[in-house]
């Protein structure tokens, strides 16, 4: 299709790595119109945790349509909002006491996280807001503030102020505590680091690279942001909803963040969704005052509920999960000391792991080649160089182990061919450039 090129903005990216015309998607495949299947391992960014079409929630969705339910309700009291709330407070916040105000926000990530920082802003009165090295927490001008990310933030345009960075779990090596640096720069006031209305942080850093912070450090966290009165935002948009192998993905630290912010899996259907989570006391909001058109997508809620009665009404689906992170964790592990030589290494938490391929280069070629044999997974890193696994928590063993052995088999054609593969031909230059063979191979 000439379409895309003739009229499509420069800005896609995804649709660069893949270049087929997709029509068809159900569970954990996807089909392309010359009829190819793909185990998708990539899974909307972890927008699909639950897989594509799920039966469960396309039943409820539909009859929801059918009867001819709100689709656009602003932010109007609505039975399918209604009904939401009370399962999301009867099975995901009641049983984790957690007490929190749930606030509807734009439909984005990106959108969560500006209500996240203006409610911190407002309720301390601060402006400075510490982020960490490789965090990514959205495209709109807050959120590229305490974005890490180079290339995102040079498409602003305008300074990006009122944040500060500092050093994620591990990036002074292992030895280091980086919160006791933290925790020294704001006991100091002539650290040059403004006392913070928050702090936000990943638990698992998606686009920079699957950096899992151990829960020791979160929990450290949490302790020096009590200490200085600073609050602490967990942005659990791509580790949350079960991603990890729990919930919400800091549960293990036994932390109760001030703000948490959810969206991707949130709707379980793909649908856009988000909210932001804040303990009583920060919701001091006037009506309207973060306002927005998109606040009430139901159909959205229709499928959040069912993702959440089908899902998480016990412990049964967790440790599904938790079984099927440690069986990619024990491959990808088996994988590194295969290949590794010294190179590769493995790190993530759950079923949100990664292959550190050091080099953006090879970990292009390795997830190019994958997706010839039929597997679509995706780069994340500041060079792109970490192959990062996003399957959808519902894929079943038979079909995690088949996209494990293709990546596997990817990776051992990459290794021996390592040396002979002439410049020309690297597929992921700075500029997401394509090429020519994957072209040919898009428009044979
Ligand atoms: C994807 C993501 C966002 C932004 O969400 P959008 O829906 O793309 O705006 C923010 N934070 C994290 C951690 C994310 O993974």
């Amino acid at each position: 299709m000439k379409i895309f090129e003739e009229i499509e903005s420069e800005v896609r990216s995804y649709a660069r790595s893949f270049p087929r015309i997709f029509n068809r998607a159900k569970d954990e495949h996807v089909y392309d119109e010359e009829g190819n299947v793909y185990l998708d391992f990539l899974a909307g960014a972890g927008s699909l945790n639950y897989g594509h079409n799920n039966e469960l929630f396309k039943k409820e969705l539909l009859k929801y349509i059918e009867d001819d339910g709100i689709t656009q309700g602003l932010d109007l009291h609505t039975r399918a909002k209604g009904e939401f709330l009370e399962s999301f407070n009867e099975y995901i916040l009641k049983p984790r006491d957690l007490d929190y105000i749930v606030m509807f926000t734009g439909p984005t990530g990106t959108n969560a996280v500006e209500a996240a920082l203006k409610t911190a802003r407002k309720y301390t009165g601060r402006e400075n807001v510490i982020s960490f090295t490789n965090g990514w927490h959205g495209q709109t001008l807050g959120s590229l503030a305490i974005t890490g990310n180079g290339h995102h933030r040079g498409g602003a345009g305008v300074s990006l102020s009122g944040a500060t960075r500092m050093p994620y779990d591990g990036y002074l090596g292992d030895e280091v505590d980086t919160t006791n640096y933290l925790d020294k720069v704001l006991s100091d006031s002539s650290s040059g680091v403004d006392k913070p209305a928050a702090v936000i942080v990943e638990t698992v850093q998606g686009e920079g690279g699957i950096n899992a912070c151990s829960m020791t450090w979160l929990k450290s966290l949490s302790d020096v942001c009590k200490k200085h009165d600073v609050l602490l935002i967990i942005d659990d948009i791509q580790a949350g909803c079960g991603r990890t192998g729990t919930f919400f993905s800091f549960e293990e630290a036994g932390i109760y963040p001030d703000i948490v912010t959810v969206s991707k899996s949130l709707s379980g259907y793909g649908l856009p969704f988000a909210i932001l989570l804040m303990k009583p006391e920060l919701d001091q909001w006037k009506p309207g005052e973060h306002n927005g058109t998109f606040r009430g997508n139901n159909p959205a809620f229709i499928t959040a509920k069912a993702a959440i009665d089908n899902y998480w009404k016990d412990d049964k689906f967790a440790k599904e999960v938790q079984a099927k992170g440690d069986y990619i964790a024990q491959r990808v592990d088996k994988i590194v000391e295969k290949y590794g030589e010294g190179n590769f290494n493995s790190h993530g938490r759950g079923m949100f792991r990664g292959i550190n391929c050091v080099s953006g280069d090879i970990a292009g070629k390795i997830t190019h080649n994958a997706f010839t044999k039929g597997l679509i997974i995706e780069t994340s890193g500041t060079e792109d160089h970490v192959v990062k696994f996003l399957c959808p928590l519902t894929i079943t063993q038979e079909n995690l182990e088949k996209g494990i052995n293709i990546l596997e088999e990817s990776i051992k054609e990459v290794c021996a061919k390592a040396g002979d593969i002439p410049e020309e031909k690297d597929y992921f230059e700075g500029d997401y450039s394509v090429s020519d063979e994957v072209d040919k191979m898009a428009r044979p």
